[in-house]
């Protein structure tokens, strides 16, 4: 039953065929098959689940339909949903349970949603390959030696091997897409702003965003639209124009639309594989009459350099309040003064990679530093920023592969920060730019998952999964699942 897609799942509910209560089941039997291999979920809570399906089951009973009414959905372990562990993937967290809801989680309980489980995912959301969760690595299901793509690991593989059709991660520099991109499925990154960061565990403040995980644009929009708007509980959140026509999304045309491809994204560094997929998808958006054109983003070169220094910089600040006193672990560590239970605690409670950045980004805001590093850093993100509004004067949309590579092996970039840093490189421009990038299959490469994105001006989300319908109408590599 997992298998099934939502839409046939809203069938079955309606119908009286199917119920929340067993799609929650069946979910729950699945995790229990598949996870010991796959380790994409860190904790379930059946009880509460099975109530919020049961509530579901009234509301159907009742006539009531929607979008996400009954279905399940897998949740990274940094949204907070009342009364369950909320770890962020560290075992600083360990023992923590969330006090009260996101208002992202409180939108899709009032839709009906039901929340499945809570997903792996890397530290604190740092990573590119689920490798930096402190409770081991989610892997691939299309390969199980190869890393599912991070930082939210676990919801991509909740989505790829079928426990839930929904999922949500959060995306900092790429991390919803990447893993979307090697697990096969579609995902977005929201315009800054879409979605409310309120229970969002903070990594980087200006950069998070949550974002939709699913197979299909269809899908993604399903869940973005219960979610998305203003929330007065986040003072940077904004409302999302054209929200109601997320639900049912109907294809764009393609004729006449002026998509961009950055040359700076097409160069050195990307597989061939990739690039063949990538070229492949874009004949299909040429063939249903769209016009490719070349552009220039040329500050792309220094995007990671800006995102690792922004991004260290906030999570420096962010990460502060991990003291021991106010959150986990403390009563497992003992020092005689403040400053040494605050030491032994953070000592034993995050990970290499959380440490890693700390110190970085401890280090760009020191005075002496702050103005080489850190206030250089905004400058350069302001350029990336500027680049982006200077090519959407010349085209509608930009179109990029998510990542130079496909899926790679566990441990084999472990050992090599600049490397997992690499991946991402296609993938910072648009958070530091606060723009939507929509990820989505484009294709194979040797047997695994390539994807593409389409990025596009400040709000224009439901139009860029618009224009994914309409290529996912045309095409069926977002058909293909993994043999489990
Ligand atoms: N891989 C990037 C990083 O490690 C992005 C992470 C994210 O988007 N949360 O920072």
């Amino acid at each position: 039953m997992a298998w099934a897609t939502p839409n046939s799942m809203r069938e079955g509910l309606a119908a009286g065929d199917l119920s929340a209560e067993g799609l929650v089941q069946a979910g729950l039997a699945r995790i229990q098959r598949l996870d010991g291999r796959l380790e994409a979920v860190l904790s379930t809570d059946a009880p509460r689940s099975l109530e919020q399906a049961r509530i579901a089951d009234a509301r159907l009973a009742g006539g009531e339909r929607g979008p996400v009414l009954g279905l399940p959905v897998v949740l990274k372990d940094n949204l907070h949903w009342k009364g369950t562990p909320c770890t962020s993937g560290s075992r600083i967290l360990a023992g923590y349970r969330a006090p009260y809801d996101a208002t992202v989680v409180a939108r899709l309980l009032q839709a009906g949603a039901v929340p499945l489980a809570k997903a792996n995912m890397d530290e604190f959301a740092m990573g590119s390959s689920g490798e930096f969760s402190a409770f081991g690595p989610a892997r691939n299901p299309w390969d199980t030696a190869r890393v599912p793509g991070g930082s939210s690991s676990g919801s991509a593989v909740s989505v790829a091997a079928g426990y839930a059709p929904f999922a949500l991660g959060s995306d900092t520099g790429g991390s919803v897409r990447l893993p979307a991109s090697f697990c096969n499925l579609t995902a977005l990154r929201p315009t800054y702003g879409v979605l409310s960061r309120y229970g969002v565990t903070a990594m980087a403040s200006s950069l998070d965003q949550v974002g939709p995980i699913a197979r299909t644009a269809e899908d993604v929009a399903a869940l973005l639209g219960v979610m998305a708007g203003a929330d007065p509980l986040d003072a940077t959140s904004v409302d999302l124009p054209r929200q109601e026509a997320l639900w049912p999304l109907r294809a764009a045309t393609l004729k006449g639309l002026r998509v961009g491809l950055p040359r700076e994204y097409f160069g050195e560094g990307l597989e061939a594989g990739v690039r063949e997929a990538i070229e492949g998808a874009l004949q299909r958006f040429k063939d249903a009459g769209a016009e490719l054109v070349e552009v220039d983003l040329p500050h792309t070169r220094y995007a990671i350099d800006a995102y690792y220094l922004v991004c260290t910089s906030e999570v420096s600040s962010n990460l502060s309040r991990f003291d021991g006193l106010r959150y986990g672990l403390s009563e497992r560590v003992e020092g005689q003064t403040l400053a040494e239970l605050m030491a032994l605690t953070r000592n034993a409670g995050f990970g290499a990679e959380a440490k890693r950045r700390i110190l970085l980004g401890t280090f760009c805001l020191s005075k002496g530093h702050y103005d080489a590093f850190y206030l250089k850093a905004l400058k350069v993100r302001t350029l990336i920023r500027q680049d982006f509004l200077k090519a959407f004067e010349q085209v509608d949309v930009l179109a990029t592969p998510v990542s130079p590579t496909v899926a790679f092996p566990l441990g084999a970039k472990l050992d090599d920060p600049l490397a997992m840093h690499l991946a991402d490189v296609y993938a910072v421009g648009a958070p530091l730019a606060g723009l939507p990038a929509l990820a989505f299959p484009a294709g194979f490469s040797a047997g695994l998952p390539v994807g593409m994105q389409l990025m596009g001006p400040a709000l224009s989300d439901v139009r860029l999964l618009e224009l994914v319908q309409a290529f996912q109408e045309r095409t069926d590599y977002h058909l293909r699942t993994p043999e489990l």
